[in-house]
């Protein structure tokens, strides 16, 4: 039996097919991670890891991760001849343990300071054994398709090949709704494209109850009856169903099915935003309710700073979105069909996310298609030219790159977004100060005439074997700085319980820190508050579960 495995190397977490490659590549099962399994939140957080840790603990935490994310699915290490996977940049070099630093620093010049040679980061194949790889037999091929340009990755090239954006006669924009919002538009043959860091609201985190996309996660609301929201829940096989009916205020709820939720995941966010606003329950940046709460089913609710958290997100799109108008130099109304990717693209209902500023204000019409970076790696593990034709497209794409880090048209949007959403800036106001910056105002909403889903779920085949979650990644970094008291005051100010002290007898103490729970260099909050000085992060080193330092 000759088996494949395909993988998404997201920046909130890794997803995974398991492929029968003599089966005409019939998915057999999917397995997923519920986080990034380096410390941190975002792509700088993970790459600053990266760079203060070193690259070998970096990596080892990676493949580790995709060992475990593999053999969750039940296959034998011999019996997997190939591996494909794709993502951004960042992630595709991480996994290969490449060059990272021209990710990290924007400036050519600091870049030749520091004597760093840009990857090509064309199509390629390597063996599993050259990456550490445990999951799969030693000699299997593992495929790694190209970047546009060293800024535009594998995973946008996937999302433009799998709506077929290039073929396009219209105007059209694109996004890859996730902690890292890829977004192109499309206008007369060139492509412009940005990335907008949306923070991890988008994928359900940094939301108190928020998760990604898996089972049990709130995916949508509806407003019902007597100003009672239906609550949709992702199930086993992540579709959604209506799992609840809940009183948003008092969280009085009936059952519909028996789906439990145990968290909110980004589009239900955008949802719970964009119908509390329309009820007036959200007045921004405030909820209305007496607790300043929004309640949803089994106890779960949305409070008033994950209305600051959803508006940061959601501003930094808009933000993106108008900044590439703006930049192209085309009215609103040209752009006529906007393309969603990725999980929050794919569930989230386009009507609510127009309404909080996620897709433009004036459309003709949506198409929803899924996971493309999941899509696309699947194909190039099926195809044996799939590779060569990514490498085709990508060496025909005329494309244009704006930096939204020192584009001060994206800055004097983002400004007023932020005080927008988080200072209850009226939208008059912004529209003046938008004016006052020689910007196009925000134009009157006019909703989509036809809204196309592709696909069902963002990964629409699971397999008979069923829908993995690998919920513990289980790997630590570790260390016993000398003089360390074992006072616990880091421990006790880990705002993401992430960190232990542990005693190991005769006055010796070993830190220990969940990767995947750790903000990273960030935060440090456990480095900062050591009243000995003797906290080092950078110094730490990585072990599995059952494994000592
Ligand atoms: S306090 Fe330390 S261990 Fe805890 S999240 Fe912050 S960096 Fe990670
Ligand atoms: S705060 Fe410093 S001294 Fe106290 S337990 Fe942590 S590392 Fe040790």
């Amino acid at each position: 039996m000759a088996l494949g495995v395909a993988l998404d190397l997201g920046t909130s977490g890794y997803r995974g097919h398991l492929v029968d490659l003599d089966k005409n590549g019939k998915i057999l099962a999917t397995a997923i991670t519920m986080r990034h399994p380096l410390p941190g939140a975002n792509i700088m957080d993970h790459l600053h890891f990266w760079m203060e840790n070193g690259a070998d603990v970096g990596h080892r935490i990676i493949i580790e991760t995709v060992d475990k994310l593999i053999s969750t699915m039940g296959a034998k290490p011999e019996e997997i001849v190939r591996v494909s996977v794709c993502g951004n940049p960042a992630q595709m070099s991480m996994f290969e343990k490449i060059e990272i630093r021209d990710l990290a620093f924007a400036g050519q010049t600091l870049l030749k300071k520091l004597n760093v040679k840009v990857p090509e980061r064309k199509a390629h194949a390597i063996k599993a054994e050259e990456l550490g790889m445990r999951s799969v037999r030693q000699t299997a091929e593992v495929r790694i398709p190209p970047s546009i340009r060293h800024e535009i990755g594998a995973d946008a090239l996937a999302m433009i090949m799998k709506t077929g954006l290039m073929d396009k006669k219209e105007t059209c924009m694109v996004t890859d709704y996730g902690t890292n919002a890829e977004m192109g538009l499309f206008y007369k043959g060139e492509l412009y494209t940005g990335s907008a860091a949306a923070g991890p609201a988008m994928e359900g985190q940094s939301i108190d109850y928020g998760m990604l996309a898996a089972p049990q996660a709130i995916s949508d609301i509806i407003p019902g009856e007597n100003g009672r929201w239906y609550n949709v829940v992702l199930n086993d096989s992540l579709h959604p169903v209506r799992s609840a009916l809940v009183d948003p205020i008092t969280g009085a709820e009936t059952k519909i099915d028996g789906v439990i939720a145990r968290g909110i995941t980004g589009t239900g966010v955008v949802a719970a935003m964009a119908v509390g606003l329309e009820a007036g329950i959200i007045k921004l940046p405030n909820i209305m309710t007496p607790d300043h709460k929004i309640h949803l089913t089994n106890g779960i609710y949305f409070n008033e700073e994950d209305v600051r958290e959803a508006g940061k997100a959601t501003g930094a799109i808009r933000a993106g979105h108008r900044t590439l108008i703006e930049e192209v130099g085309i009215e609103d109304k040209d752009v006529k069909t906007m393309y969603m990717a990725g999980a929050s693209g794919t569930y989230v209902d386009p009507i609510k996310a127009q309404t909080v500023g996620l897709i433009p204000r004036v459309l003709d019409k949506t198409v929803q298609a899924g996971n493309t970076s999941l899509m696309m790696s699947y194909d190039i593990l099926v195809d044996d030219d799939g590779l060569d034709k990514m490498q085709d497209v990508a060496n025909a794409i005329s494309s244009k790159h704006i930096m939204f880090a020192t584009s001060k048209v994206f800055e004097d949007i983002y400004v007023n977004e932020i005080a927008y959403w988080t200072e209850g800036m009226t939208m008059e106001m912004y529209n003046e100060m938008l004016a006052h910056a020689g910007l196009k105002p925000l134009p009157d909403i006019v909703r989509p005439k036809e809204i196309i889903r592709l696909v069902s779920s963002d990964i629409p085949v699971i397999g008979a074997r069923g829908l993995k979650t690998l919920d513990d990644i289980g790997v630590y970094l570790m260390a016993s700085f000398e003089g360390c008291t074992g006072c616990k005051k880091c421990q006790k100010e880990c705002p993401e319980r992430a960190l232990q002290i542990l005693s190991l007898g005769n006055k010796k103490f070993q830190a220990k820190v969940n990767t995947e729970l750790c903000l990273g260099t960030a935060c440090k909050k456990c480095q900062a508050i050591c009243p000995e000085d003797v906290y080092d992060f950078a110094s730490m080193k990585i072990v599995k579960k059952g494994e000592d330092a």
